[in-house]
């Protein structure tokens, strides 16, 4: 079969010929249909020092995935050949007190599917059934294959974040995937007022955000949003801060949009240390929380958002490419002249 693989410690990709992994018991053979590429995926493709120290070579990657099962294990009862399924990318333990308390995504001891074990960029995988979850007909793979970065939004705001609440205003910053689905979200649970802000760099995105999305979306490089946050705030600040943007930028820019008593969610994975003014949070009661991964309810939950069109993915997902143009499809993702890209197969 094809794959997109991580064969050498350096910056790039191979794509390569290679038999699918076999199946134990345990475990499915899955027809990739729909896989995403991911910001870590990036981080893996340019092997920055971060990716030197965390994943393994070689290495299939990409783990924000969806397929048919063509194959299944001896002790697989619960999925039968044809099934449709999305598949967790946090591979856990299940023993550590966090697995055992359900937040599997924190694991003490977790690996991740397309960087320390054979990932989802080739025509098949091999899963334990315990990553599986079932996809609606109503979904299509396309949207199947972003169940994995929409189920991270819906733990950030689920679990982690205060509650929002309808009327509350939000403020995205950073239009990659992860800001636009943030975005769909606070919108699904009643957030009319929401700004989301780019840098020119970003501006592909802040055009789908404004014209596939109905969001105002602008770069903060070419125009001020204090006097916009100013007017939709009524001079507060907005109530939640989504920080999606991996850069120090982005989440030094957040303590001043946050309204007093307001809260910043953080969900950017960031290349170097932040410093920030410690003071100005304490004084203005603003908490800052860190958001990583998902657990499986958060995978059902972003199901249902797909199932019943809360979240539009079929607009933020732009480009598809065949396994075959795996350079092609990462040079893309580097340019951000797409938003989330996807391998389909
Ligand atoms: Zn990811
Ligand atoms: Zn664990």
């Amino acid at each position: 079969m094809k794959a997109v693989a991580k064969m050498r410690r350096e910056p790039g990709l191979d794509v390569i010929e290679i038999e699918p992994d076999t199946i134990s018991e345990n475990e499915v053979l899955l027809r990739m249909r729909a896989a995403s590429i991911c910001g870590s995926d990036l981080g893996f493709y340019n092997y920055t020092p971060a990716y030197q120290r965390f994943a393994k070579v070689p290495t299939i990657m990409g783990h924000e995935f969806a397929g048919e099962i063509t194959e299944t294990g001896k002790n697989v009862r619960d999925f039968v050949i044809g099934d449709r399924v999305s598949v967790e990318s946090v591979l856990y333990c299940g023993k550590c007190k966090f697995c055992r308390s359900g937040t599997t995504n924190i694991c003490q001891n977790f690996t991740v599917f397309g960087m320390h074990r054979n990932g989802a960029f080739a025509e098949y995988v091999a899963v334990d059934q315990k990553y599986l979850h079932r996809i609606p007909k109503e979904i299509s793979f396309l949207e199947a294959g972003v169940v994995e970065p929409l189920s991270v939004v819906v733990n950030a705001f689920e679990d982690v974040a205060a509650p929002i609440r309808t009327g509350d205003t939000a403020c995205v910053i950073g239009p990659g995937p992860l800001g636009l689905f943030s975005a769909e979200v606070l919108r699904s649970k009643g957030v009319r007022d929401l700004l989301i802000l780019g840098i020119d760099m970003d501006e592909y995105r802040l055009q789908l955000a404004r014209d596939k999305l109905s969001h105002e979306a602008l770069s903060t490089e070419s125009a001020d949003p204090t006097e916009r946050k100013n007017l939709i705030t009524e001079g507060y600040g907005f109530d939640a801060v989504v920080v999606s943007a991996g850069s120090p930028a982005a989440l030094k820019s957040a303590i001043p949009l946050a309204s007093k008593g307001g809260q910043i969610i953080v969900i950017g994975i960031f290349p170097e240390d932040v410093s920030l003014p410690a003071s100005d949070l304490v004084r203005r009661q603003i908490s800052l929380r860190g958001s990583y991964g998902s657990a499986w309810k958060h995978y059902e939950e972003a199901i249902r958002l797909l199932k019943h069109k809360l979240v539009r993915a079929e607009a933020i997902v732009s480009h598809q490419f065949s396994l075959d143009q795996g350079e092609e499809a990462f040079q893309m993702a580097k340019a951000k002249t797409g938003s989330k890209i996807q391998f389909k197969n």
